[in-house]
């Protein structure tokens, strides 16, 4: 995979500001949740050694009042270094929540909305976000929505929460990550009648002794949609190495073309970017 031609585009790493990973990174380990600790500039220096051209580099607010502030120091960091693609969050209860919808997506430096329910404990379908669903349709603008069931199910995730969702908005350009792990048919199954769905592949084909995600669906069906899946790592917040990420993408059984078109093309064709 790393001899890719054009390099690969990662589609999920998460970046924070130093002093939100600190506190990210203390919750995971009173979960007892592995994961890297690493800041910015060392993802960066991971990313480079493994081939990664570009990243999209997903934060949420967890609270309150912090949607603004975040935003505002990712769109810095879109700005002044090329290897980051950042994406906006956003939280229903802020008063300027409509202001920072339109702010992200009128924003040259920021890709999409990073949605994130377990974390910031919000129900997609509350009525306040259909302004953001119906800026984004019209702006064509991308959002990626942590919605399986997968590594953790709680009430404000899984396939019927986001049924609901794409009935009402059918032409989102929405990314599931991990595959829409754990309910995978039930998400493949959708991608047929909404050809704006992508997934990504992070932590996903997984096999070590802490995990086991191996994904069921054979790659005779998943060559369908071969045009609308990326490779997305997680990083930093697995337990692995980042190679085994680049490695967990050969137990799709993907052709080389469509290897190429996972590691890069529809990652370029999801956040609309033109870095040729
Ligand atoms: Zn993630």
């Amino acid at each position: 995979m790393e001899e890719n031609k054009s390099g690969t585009i990662d589609l999920h790493v998460h970046i924070f500001p130093d002093r939100m990973f600190e506190a990210v990174w203390k919750r995971f380990k009173s979960l007892g949740w592995g994961f890297q600790e690493e800041y910015i500039e060392q993802i960066r220096q991971t990313l480079i050694a493994h081939g990664v051209v570009r990243a999209a580099g997903l934060s949420y607010a967890h609270k309150a009042g912090v949607a603004g502030s975040l935003n505002r120091f990712m769109e810095t960091l879109g700005r002044s270094d090329p290897m980051f693609l950042p994406f906006a969050s956003v939280y229903p209860n802020d008063d300027d929540f409509r202001q920072t919808v339109d702010h992200a997506i009128e924003s040259s430096h920021l890709y999409g909305f990073k949605f994130q329910p377990l974390a910031q404990l919000f129900d997609v379908n509350d009525a306040r976000l259909d302004y953001l669903y119906e800026r984004c349709l019209e702006a064509d603008f991308p959002i990626t929505m942590h919605i399986g069931s997968g590594p953790t199910a709680s009430k404000l995730v899984g396939i019927n929460h986001f049924r609901k969702l794409i009935r009402r908005f059918e032409m989102l350009r929405i990314c599931v990550p991990h595959m829409g792990w754990t309910e995978f048919d039930e998400f493949l199954r959708l991608m047929d009648d909404h050809p704006n769905m992508f997934f990504d592949t992070a932590v996903i084909n997984i096999v070590d002794h802490r995990l086991d995600s191996r994904y069921p669906v054979p790659p005779q069906r998943l060559a369908r949609y071969a045009d609308r899946i990326c490779f997305g790592s997680d990083w930093p917040f697995v337990h692995y190495d980042y190679q085994t990420s680049l490695d967990s993408v050969k137990r799709f059984g993907f052709s080389p073309e469509d290897c190429q078109k996972v590691m890069y093309d529809n990652a370029v064709r999801f956040l609309k970017i033109d870095i040729t």
